[in-house]
């Protein structure tokens, strides 16, 4: 990790020291609150639960300092994307997404933007730049993408699409700000899935919107306070509390997953095997220069359904669950979630555990199922 990464990774434990009366406590307080004390006219206080909450403020903060930028806090990561979209678009826009990115971002796009008169293009990540971006008000990648890991060059994008006067957003869920920041290559906005690595543990659904525009700041906020989309309190804490360990966490996982991925190219049963920090994956050279790690997931493919499904559930140190980023490793079949690819292609999503455990029980598990 670069050395500006570690500080802000450093700093972010101490973030409430300069607020402290003596006796506060040190750990971050939860406010449950719908209502505040509001005598007479004063303004700039917090008033009512849905524009603001001490809670929210301080997750915002925490996460506003790893991306080096404002913050805006969601009750999903859809729901910070949709709020970019919806606060930010207008009929007769055009936007660009990633044909190989998250499902529910296209679905999304497809079914409540494009009845509004908002037209929805798509394209693959590796060749996103093809093509180039006349016409689009709003240009939307995932890198690397979920779940087939290609990345495109955020810089190069950002600076064609600014080019032809569009914004560039960027879903950064796979990375987190500690792995990769979007905003530093030049995008406008970043917008993450917490509900993964970042809370970590994968007992909240969450996410934010960050940029160093203020304007588009403003009106996501605008947005979120009208509309009523906003994060439950607790949740907000549980994210913070989860921030307190995310480079540890991180850092681990990202580890464990180079291991494991150097470990896996040898085994007789795995094909199409991806990790962008492998030497010759497409994804590599690009990663070396735009990411911190390379991040904590794998994909790769086994020979039939059968055989992935028997890979996951025989072994001993891994979840079959959707999602990722979490403690647990944790892996999924992605076609039964409607993405494009093989029925035996599987993302893993390397957890926490010692990682020569994990991979003695990852080795058990493939040698099980043959060839
Ligand atoms: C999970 C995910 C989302 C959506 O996040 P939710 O919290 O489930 O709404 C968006 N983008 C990517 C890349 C994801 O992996």
């Amino acid at each position: 990790m670069s050395e500006t990464a570690k500080s802000r990774a450093a700093e972010l434990s101490h973030l409430r020291r300069d607020g402290l009366a003596a006796g506060d406590p040190i750990p971050l307080p939860l406010t449950m609150a719908s209502i505040f004390h509001t005598p007479g006219v004063e303004t700039g206080i917090d008033q009512y639960g849905r524009y603001d909450n001490p809670t929210w403020r301080a997750v915002e903060h925490a996460l506003g300092h790893l991306e080096n930028a404002q913050c805006v806090t969601f009750p999903s990561g859809m729901a910070a994307i949709s709020a970019v979209f919806f606060a930010l678009l207008k009929s007769g826009d055009r936007v660009l997404l990633p044909a190989d990115g998250y499902h529910a971002t296209r679905a999304m796009a497809e079914r409540f933007l494009k009845p509004l008169g908002i037209i929805c293009d798509t394209r693959p990540t590796p060749t996103f730049l093809d093509g180039g971006f006349e016409g689009y008000r709003l240009v939307f990648v995932e890198t690397p993408s979920n779940p087939r890991l290609d990345i495109c060059d955020i810089s190069a994008v950002a600076k064609a699409v600014h080019d032809q006067g569009g914004i560039l957003v960027a879903d950064n869920t796979t990375m987190t700000s500690l792995g990769q920041r979007p905003l530093d290559f030049d995008a406008d906005i970043v917008v993450s899935a917490d509900t993964k690595a970042v809370n970590g543990h994968s007992d909240v659904l969450f996410g934010h919107v960050a940029s160093r525009d203020a304007d588009i700041i403003s009106q996501v906020t605008d947005w979120r306070g009208m509309v009523g989309g906003i994060p439950g309190p607790f949740e907000a804490w549980l994210v913070h509390r989860g921030l307190e360990t995310l480079e540890v966490r991180f850092d681990r996982m990202c580890s464990s997953a180079e291991t494991i991925a150097q470990r896996l190219k040898e085994h007789r049963a795995v094909t199409g095997l991806r990790y962008p920090g492998l030497d010759g994956d497409p994804s590599h050279n690009l990663a070396r220069v735009q990411m911190e790690r390379f991040g904590f997931l794998i994909s790769f493919e086994l020979a039939s359904e059968q055989k992935a499904e028997d890979f996951i559930n025989g072994c001993e140190l891994m979840q079959a669950a959707t999602s990722f980023g979490g403690v647990h490793t944790s892996a999924e079949r992605r076609s039964k979630r409607g993405d494009t690819v093989a029925p035996g292609f599987v993302r893993l999503s390397v957890g926490c555990e010692p990682v020569d455990e994990l991979w003695k029980a990852i080795e058990e598990s493939l040698d099980r199922i043959g060839d």
